[in-house]
């Protein structure tokens, strides 16, 4: 059996997107080393002024005008896909109904367009076409369609630095997720362990200051770059200041979906994402993932409704992490 069969038929495609509108960006592809650096310049700018409502945003290679994220989101509700947390995909626990697709939607770069909140006459509000706001819509009209999202930040949360406690908490308590993005946004290849505790460590540290009793264990890595493997293990687990972190999983940039939890091809400490936009994506869209599902030239993950059952057939037996379903029971078809 070779390598790009098993892609092809593997019981793959959770879709994990990138997303969304101006900042909502994930990061360029490996070896698109051209775009990698504009998406480390733009990182680096930090919003530090105050700003009321957000410029009306372009689509570009990373980033989503709000009208067509609400297009993604409607596009996913009627195609039978519905959302899981990446903390729900890490610990293999897949709750999507029976004959429907999980999907993953992650935001990287913390940006203030993607939870950005306004001054009214009646108190605060959510603006209109942040993400959150957005995502909110959808979750009140299809309460079926499970709505979450994780956010991974920097070391300026989603900007305006008076409302972080509200934000942080608002997330946690409506269901979303927050990950670590490190503090400074470098290539993790460059770093040694004691700088990628201290890049990790400190968000973590940022985040744990508001919540407490939250723990992130979520990373997706700055413009896709690998630790060197003699510190992986500085980045999944370590302590920096007297507080420790521990990462389940750990997300690269979006080229392709990734497989169930449950295939021996996943690698938690390198996760496959798609990318949301729709320009310059090289066959690699999160459109085109799309329309291989509808004509068949990509087999779908679909669920079978019950988290305590994994159901594979048996021609993939072979391709079964045995450790991630220990506590499940196995069906296998022929
Ligand atoms: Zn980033």
């Amino acid at each position: 059996m070779n390598k790009k069969f098993l892609i092809i038929i593997s019981l793959s495609a959770v879709l994990l997107l990138t997303g969304c509108r101006a900042g909502m960006k994930g990061e360029p592809g490996a070896g698109e080393a051209a775009a990698s650096e504009k998406a480390g310049e733009e990182n680096n700018e930090r919003p530090g002024e105050k700003q009321e409502k957000q410029e009306s945003p372009e689509e570009s290679d990373w980033q989503r005008t709000p009208e067509n994220f609400r297009r993604d989101l409607q596009y996913m509700y009627d195609n039978k896909y519905r959302m899981i947390s990446l903390n729900d995909y890490a610990k293999g626990e897949i709750g999507t109904k029976a004959g429907y697709t999980p999907i993953i939607l992650t935001f990287d770069d913390g940006r203030q367009n993607n939870f950005n909140l306004i001054e009214s006459e009646g108190g605060l509000v959510i603006d209109p076409d942040c993400a959150v706001r957005i995502l909110e819509e959808f979750k009140n009209k299809y309460p079926d369609f499970n709505v979450t999202a994780s956010f991974f930040l920097n070391s300026n949360p989603f900007g305006q630095p008076e409302y972080i406690e509200k934000k942080l908490k608002w997330l946690v308590e409506n269901g979303y997720n927050i990950g670590n993005h490190t503090y400074s946004h470098n290539k993790m290849s460059a770093l040694n362990g004691e700088e990628i505790r201290a890049e990790i460590g400190s968000v973590n540290n940022i985040i744990k200051a508001y919540l407490p009793d939250y723990a992130v264990e979520t990373l997706a890595l700055p413009n896709g770059s690998n630790p060197r493997d003699e510190f992986v293990s500085s980045m999944l687990e370590g302590e920096y200041k007297g507080s420790k972190y521990k990462i389940t999983a750990v997300l690269d940039v979006g080229w392709r979906p990734a497989y169930s939890p449950f295939d021996t091809l996943t690698d938690f400490t390198d996760l496959y994402r798609v990318t949301a936009s729709e320009t310059n994506v090289d066959n690699c869209g999160m459109y085109d993932y799309f329309k291989s599902f509808e004509n068949n030239k990509r087999e779908r993950f679909i669920s079978d409704g019950n988290p305590d059952v994994v159901t594979i057939p048996k021609s993939h037996e072979q391709y079964l992490n045995k450790d991630m379903a220990k506590n499940k029971t196995v069906n296998i078809y022929e």
